[in-house]
């Protein structure tokens, strides 16, 4: 296996102490998370004590103000665990950097702190029940008043979008003019006219809370439009490479961590007399799916050394994002098969992590999206 070269002594020290606390605080719990349909709220608080939450963000907002391979390592460490590693890289990696990039200090001052200790929730809401993938036909409007904006509409598939506290909502300021239209907002859950909707209950990451949103009338001050109006659409593409990586991060740890289950149990189940991994078919489709994480994380790690650097394009995040998760996909599929009827049982973390994976290839822009950004530069 090639060593890898990212990490340094403060981030190898920070991975055990994630390490520890997933094994103490996330595994013991994820049967019963994922019947309740929720993780427990508690664990967003410990998160925070840990110093898990908004690990990038300045210390004036409370956060370490470290670089993005904390967050990787967080990643890396809970993505294979559920929808908690998920849930937390929105929180965190997605939601936390809009407000660092485009809110005014007042706004970063009431709503950082709140989200690095875990008191609030953040959630980004784009998509709609009439469009996902293309943003810019969003319907929400946002109407400007004397003091600020009267925003209406409705949101669908919003992660953590049952417990947030706030929400960076993309709106029309100018229906007519497309991409050249849309603005992006802070919306405090406690404003009046904001409700969610029902919990919506998934086929894979079952814990995880993804929800539907509604805005009747809410009337939000001009202090929470973030940045400039109509420039929504280009703040949006600003941090994409970056929540792509996030994907593919997660699902190249996801995958080999279910490698991992799956060489465990083919060592300890007999069949014919003998350990499944004796087999040659299993260990020769053990090694071909080694050999293609081994291929896909020295991918993703120089991939993210560009973008500790700042020079990771659009479409190289969108190749990361695109082929891990295919790949991920691939694998635990495969671990499933040499699990037998096992993999198929719901108490099997094999059979979580093949419903978990799916959802990778849909959501931060499907797959078929990203192969038509690929392909835009051919
Ligand atoms: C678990 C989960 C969590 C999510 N979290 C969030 C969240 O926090 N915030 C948020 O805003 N959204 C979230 N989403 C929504 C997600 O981003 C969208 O589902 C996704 O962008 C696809 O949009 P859609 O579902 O409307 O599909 P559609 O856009 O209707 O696409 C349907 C099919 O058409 C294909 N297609 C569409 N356009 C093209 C094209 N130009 N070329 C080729 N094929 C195309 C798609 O690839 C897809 O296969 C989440 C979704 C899931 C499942």
């Amino acid at each position: 296996m090639i060593e890898r070269t990212l990490f340094d002594s403060d981030h190898e020290a920070f991975r055990e102490s994630v390490k520890h606390f997933a094994e103490r605080e996330v595994t013991p719990h994820l049967l019963r998370w994922d019947e309740a349909g929720a993780v427990d709220r508690k664990i967003w608080q410990q998160c925070g004590e840990l110093g898990i939450l908004c690990p990038t963000v300045p210390a004036e907002y409370g956060g370490a103000g470290v670089d993005r391979l904390f967050s990787m390592i967080v990643l890396e460490e809970l993505a294979p665990l559920g929808g908690l590693g998920i849930s937390l890289s929105m929180h965190s990696d997605i939601v936390a950097p809009y407000l660092l990039a485009f809110a005014s200090s007042t706004v970063k001052t009431a709503y950082l702190p709140k989200m690095v200790t875990g008191e609030m929730i953040g959630a980004l809401a784009m998509s709609e029940p009439s469009t996902g993938s293309d943003v810019k036909a969003v319907k929400t409007t946002a109407a400007k008043v004397s003091d600020g904006y009267v925003i209406n509409g409705s949101k669908i598939f919003i992660s953590n979008g049952f417990e947030c506290g706030l929400v960076v909502v993309v709106a029309k300021t100018d229906p007519a003019a497309g991409a050249k239209g849309i603005s992006l907002f802070l919306l405090d859950a406690s404003m009046p006219g904001f409700k969610k909707g029902k919990k919506l209950k998934k086929v894979g990451l079952k814990s995880q809370d993804t929800a539907e949103l509604f805005f009747d009338n809410v009337h939000v001050p001009a202090s929470h439009l973030l940045g400039e109006e109509n420039k929504g659409f280009g703040y949006l593409m600003h941090e994409l490479p970056w929540e792509r990586m996030q994907i593919a991060i997660a699902a190249v740890a996801s995958a080999e961590a279910a490698l991992e289950l799956t060489i465990g149990y083919t060592r300890e189940r007999q069949a014919f007399g003998k350990p499944v991994i004796d087999f040659q078919n299993t260990r020769f489709k053990l090694a071909e799916l080694r050999s293609e994480l081994q291929i896909a994380q020295v991918f993703v790690d120089r991939c993210m050394e560009l973008e500790l650097k700042k020079q990771l394009d659009p479409v190289t995040a969108a190749m990361a994002k695109y082929w891990c998760t295919d790949l991920q996909c691939k694998v635990v599929d495969e671990c499933v098969q040499l699990h037998g009827g096992y993999g198929f049982m719901q108490e099997y973390a094999i059979a979580r992590a093949w419903t978990d994976a799916r959802a990778q290839r849909i959501y931060g822009g499907t797959n078929e999206i990203m192969k038509d950004i690929i392909s835009r530069t051919l």
